[in-house]
């Protein structure tokens, strides 16, 4: 394991706020975060061939056919560096498991940690309706708890703000359905299998405790991430 790589997956809900989590890990640390939603999303949004199959899924919030989020997932672990691949949202079924283990093994990378965000399902929806992303970099706010300073408009470049098509309470609710099914089995799977690596976090708390609680555990799992943080300063 020594000569490996270090993989982590990072798993929750809707709305429990994977991939904001995912990018303050990132900013700590050496870290090459795996966006399987917002990878297939921008497929979507510059309408690619791949992204007009994928688009039918993402506005129903199901979950993408197995080989098209491999082709995803595959080119973006080519260009993948540091010294942990975060994997935010997959494996996401237990289909997915075999092609996660495969990614690993031709990447030559390890299995270091389980991530598992807990929220329930109304909190999910509250959080979700004031969401909002910004068209041209992919910044999150929420209207609610965490706004832009000029309405509608992105802090950091000025893109507009735009809600998720399946951010709508409705589609939420499938979403949570869709997680509670096809995910929950995968979480078991790593509890089982991966007990020592997998814990779970409330996603209730406040997002720098989350963040400093996670950062805490991944660097006692791979303490390299903090000796890259010291060189960095
Ligand atoms: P997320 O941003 O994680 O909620 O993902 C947005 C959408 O992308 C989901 O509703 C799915 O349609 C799709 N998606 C994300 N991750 C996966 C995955 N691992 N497998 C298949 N589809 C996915």
């Amino acid at each position: 394991m020594s000569d490996k790589k270090c993989a982590a997956v990072l798993l929750g809900p809707p709305g429990s706020g994977k991939t904001t989590l995912a990018r303050a890990l990132a900013a700590r640390g050496r870290i090459s975060v795996l966006e399987t939603g917002n990878l297939l999303g921008k497929e979507v949004r510059l309408d690619t061939q791949m992204g007009r199959q994928i688009k039918p899924y993402t506005v129903a919030g199901e979950l993408v056919p197995l080989e098209l989020v491999k082709q995803v997932l595959s080119s973006e672990l080519e260009n993948a560096q540091g010294n942990l691949i975060l994997f935010d949202g997959f494996p996401r079924s237990v289909e997915q498991l075999e092609l996660f283990f495969q990614l690993l093994k031709n990447h030559n990378l390890a299995l270091c940690a389980v991530i598992i965000l807990k929220l329930d399902p109304q909190s999910a929806i509250n959080r979700l309706s004031g969401r909002r992303i910004c068209s041209q970099c992919g910044a999150v706010y929420n209207v609610y708890t965490d706004p832009s300073k000029q309405p509608e408009l992105c802090d950091r470049c000025a893109g507009k703000l735009t809600q998720r098509p399946d951010d709508r309470a409705d589609v939420v609710t499938e979403r949570f359905k869709i997680y509670e099914r096809d995910t929950l089995p995968v979480i078991e799977f790593f509890k089982k299998e991966f007990g020592r690596l997998t814990w779970e976090e409330s996603a209730n708390s406040l997002p720098d405790q989350i963040l400093d609680r996670v950062w805490r555990r991944l660097v006692d799992a791979i303490p390299r991430l903090a000796s890259n943080r010291e060189q960095a300063r």
